[in-house]
């Protein structure tokens, strides 16, 4: 039997035609006038390395068999093996997938994580089938993709509408196929199958730590702040929570399923509670709209990519942007906000809690060691600071964006890796 679910009354339509890979494009092209000699190899940049498609035939509950398109691209693996997050939504496509994958690259270039960049996806309402449909989708899909990932070639995790189980029913499937428990497949694993502490809530811990760095260059104080928050699943409520604790306001949430805006702000484990419990985040459909013109001093953007165009971006009243999800901020959006001198937190820095502490699980799977939360959350810490001052200090001396520096920081990176390699043959 199917569990009963409500349908979201937002879809999050990407309120423009600029697709993900054209943005992801647009940004490369702004970082290449800071390359030198190694713009030389920026092409490589524009190009995945290896994209499949595969064909996910399944067998419903009903009897009937319906077939589901995934992808796993492999943007580039420079620096080490593919690593990036696993989507179910309706709206995947081999280009959203592209963009992803890129900005992997980009993101753990930015971090200095031993990695490359992928991404995948499966184009499917994940809601609208059983937890027995759902499973032989994962299981199906990581059999199709197992020609490419592995420990040292492809690392999945979660990603949107993803989760421990799901990454479990990955690893279960790609072991079956080698022969023998191999934990570091995937990260964002259950805790007693080689998963790490902090893994679930780390996400939406580096957005908090990048905005409290970012905040206090600003002068801005974290106490009394107003924090707008769009999107308030696994990222967006970790965030919330750990605003609140520092005695921040959420004065507006935004997700699927509506729209709340209350001055005094929201009662984060309440309406964590609510949400859990299946009933949304309540507030009006008059305000979907208005959500761009709450006085704030903070907005979180962790619900999907293509969000802020530049006509929300002259409405919001923001010093801060935080990007919590992956591409939520258009290119001509970009050039508004710096127009009007509000401060961006990249994605690549803003969201990079969850693939560093996806790092920290591989790396204790490797070594059979397994660290303390304490221990995860401070060395999450150290990265994150230290990633966001290197860029700061590039950015500052450039007279450029964060963004544009931490693409910087990055691409410097991968193409000298690309350059020291050399061209195979
Ligand atoms: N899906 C997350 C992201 O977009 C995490 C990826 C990972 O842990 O590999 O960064």
């Amino acid at each position: 039997m199917k569990a009963e679910k409500s349908s979201p009354r937002l879809s999050y339509t990407a309120p423009s035609t600029e697709s993900p890979w054209s943005t992801y494009l647009t940004q490369i092209d702004r970082v290449t006038p800071y390359l030198g000699r190694l713009g030389r190899w920026v092409e490589t940049l524009k190009h995945p390395k290896r994209a499949l498609i595969v064909d996910i035939p399944i067998e419903m509950d009903d009897g009937s068999v319906r077939h589901f398109e995934g992808f796993r691209v492999q943007h580039n693996l420079s620096r080490g093996p593919g690593k990036g997050g696993l989507r179910f939504h309706p709206s995947v496509t081999l280009e959203e997938t592209m963009a992803l994958a890129a900005w992997m690259t980009i993101k753990t270039a930015a971090m200095d994580l031993p990695f490359g960049g992928a991404k995948g996806g499966v184009r499917v309402d994940p809601r609208t089938l059983s937890r027995h449909e759902l499973e032989k989708l994962t299981r199906r899909y990581t059999s199709e993709i197992a020609i490419i990932i592995g420990p040292k070639r492809d690392i999945p995790a979660p990603d949107v509408n993803t989760n421990a189980q799901v990454m479990a029913w990955m690893m279960d499937t790609y072991s079956m196929h080698v022969g023998f428990t191999s934990t570091g497949v995937v990260t964002g694993k259950p805790v007693h199958l080689g998963g790490s502490l902090g893994r679930v809530k780390a996400t939406g811990r580096g957005v908090y730590v990048t905005g409290r760095e970012a905040a206090q260059r600003l002068g801005l104080e974290l106490e009394g702040a107003r924090v707008a928050l769009q999107g308030f699943g696994n990222v967006g409520s970790a965030a919330a929570e750990l605003f609140a604790v520092a005695g921040s306001k959420i004065v507006a949430v935004q997700d699927q399923w509506g729209t709340l805006i209350t001055g005094k702000g929201v009662d984060v484990e309440d309406l964590l509670a609510r949400h859990r419990a299946g009933h949304g985040i309540g507030g009006s459909p008059a305000d979907d709209d208005a959500f761009w013109d709450v006085p704030c001093d903070i907005l979180i953007l962790a619900a999907l990519e293509s969000q802020l165009t530049a006509e929300r971006a002259q409405r919001i009243k923001a010093k801060l942007v935080l990007e919590g999800a992956n591409g939520p901020t258009l290119a001509a959006a970009d050039d508004v906000l710096a127009d009007r001198g509000i401060l961006v937190v990249p994605d690549i820095l803003c969201n990079a809690g969850g693939v560093t502490v996806s790092y920290f699980e591989w790396v204790q799977d490797f070594s059979n060691f397994f660290w303390k939360e304490s221990e995860i959350n401070a060395r999450l810490d150290t990265l994150l600071v230290e990633a966001l001052r290197k860029v700061w200090l590039y950015g500052e001396r450039n007279s450029i964006s964060l963004r544009t520096a931490a693409f910087v920081v990055a691409c410097e990176r991968i193409l000298t890796a690309r350059q020291e390699r050399g061209l195979y043959p």
